[in-house]
């Protein structure tokens, strides 16, 4: 059914429409979220039915105060504690056991329950004027480039939803990194622009790779967040002679890339990206969402470095270009 998708930056009426039981695209500094009523079973089923995601694949519940973290969560270990003070709020979500108040539709039928507090202005707003709890999936197509400004969300989901709160673009641009626990060691679910060498120095000890210790966590199919064009990595040592050799078989060519490619300005879309992590991020749904409307044969986009704060970004990349 097609619906009238609002769209507004009245904060107070997202908080009618939630507490009505409706779908509301909400900013967060990381992505925009689809939201819905935590407590709200068939609200709930409503997103997972609008983004076309299984039901298996949990949701994150947005909180917006850390009080709530008892309301949703038990058994919360002390590492736990000290990563909401210190990230709270922030893009660092945490995986913990679930309350019984906590829907089983949200955890995907699993005992766990991911719970973040954004910081966004506009987030934190809604969050404590709602006063519960918000899933908040990324506000786009299951599988697809998750949106960083209200248009993304209208391309994806204007006419299925109800409303779209408007906070401007995100500054964060990738999704959260999610972290869960073995006891009181810290296990990497998901990484994002919060790294694992800032918990670890928070924590004093190392975060492990999550391996056979993960629950299901969504976004970590090996095909994600992915423009309709392939995508295709590609070597900062050959970018170049890629290029050429595409051209020279009449592919067209859109282009994200570090290096200055305006020699070949005529002949191939391009992006200039920039090498800090954190402006790289910001950017790059949007420039990949751009790039794929040129409806090219390709999007190379030149490798990132692999060092740790480009961590979150080589993940989706990865999973971006994965066939
Ligand atoms: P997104 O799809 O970006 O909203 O990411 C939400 C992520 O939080 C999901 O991808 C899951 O990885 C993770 N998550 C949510 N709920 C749980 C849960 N109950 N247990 C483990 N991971 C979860
Ligand atoms: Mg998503």
């Amino acid at each position: 059914m097609l619906v009238n998708t609002i769209v507004t930056e009245n904060v107070d009426d997202a908080v009618e429409y939630l507490r009505a039981g409706r779908l509301v695209a909400f900013p967060t500094e990381t992505v925009y979220g689809l939201g819905a009523d935590a407590m709200n079973e068939s609200a709930v089923r409503g997103v997972f039915l609008v983004k076309g995601r299984p039901p298996s694949h949990p949701l994150i519940v947005h909180i917006g105060d850390t009080k709530y973290l008892e309301v949703f969560a038990k058994n919360i270990t002390n590492s736990a504690r000290i990563l909401a003070e210190k990230f709270w709020p922030g893009p660092l979500t945490l995986v913990l056991d679930k309350t019984d108040q906590v829907p089983e539709v949200v955890t995907g039928g699993q005992s766990s329950v991911a719970l973040r507090f954004p910081s966004h202005p506009i987030a934190r707003d809604l969050l404590s004027k709602f006063g519960g709890g918000v899933v908040g999936p990324s506000a786009n197509k299951f599988g697809r480039l998750s949106p960083t400004q209200p248009n993304d969300v209208l391309s994806d989901l204007g006419g299925d939803i109800d409303l779209v709160l408007d906070g401007g673009a995100c500054t964060v641009g990738i999704e959260s990194t999610i972290v869960g626990f073995d006891g009181n060691t810290p296990l990497l679910l998901r990484p994002g622009m919060i790294t694992t060498e800032e918990i670890s120095s928070v924590l004093s000890v190392s975060v492990e790779p999550a391996g056979e210790r993960a629950p299901r966590v969504s976004g970590s199919l090996p095909s994600h967040y992915a423009p309709n064009t392939p995508l295709i990595l590609v070597k900062p040592n050959v970018l170049k002679s890629e290029i050429e050799r595409r051209l020279s078989k009449n592919d067209r060519i859109a282009v994200l890339a570090f290096s200055d490619l305006s020699s070949f300005a005529d002949h191939l879309y391009y992006v200039e990206v920039s090498s800090d992590a954190k402006v790289y991020a910001r950017t790059l749904y949007h420039e990949l969402r751009e790039l794929d409307q040129k409806k090219c044969d390709a999007i190379l986009v030149e490798e990132v470095p692999t060092t740790n704060p480009w961590s979150g970004i080589r993940d989706r990349l990865l999973r971006a270009a994965y066939r």
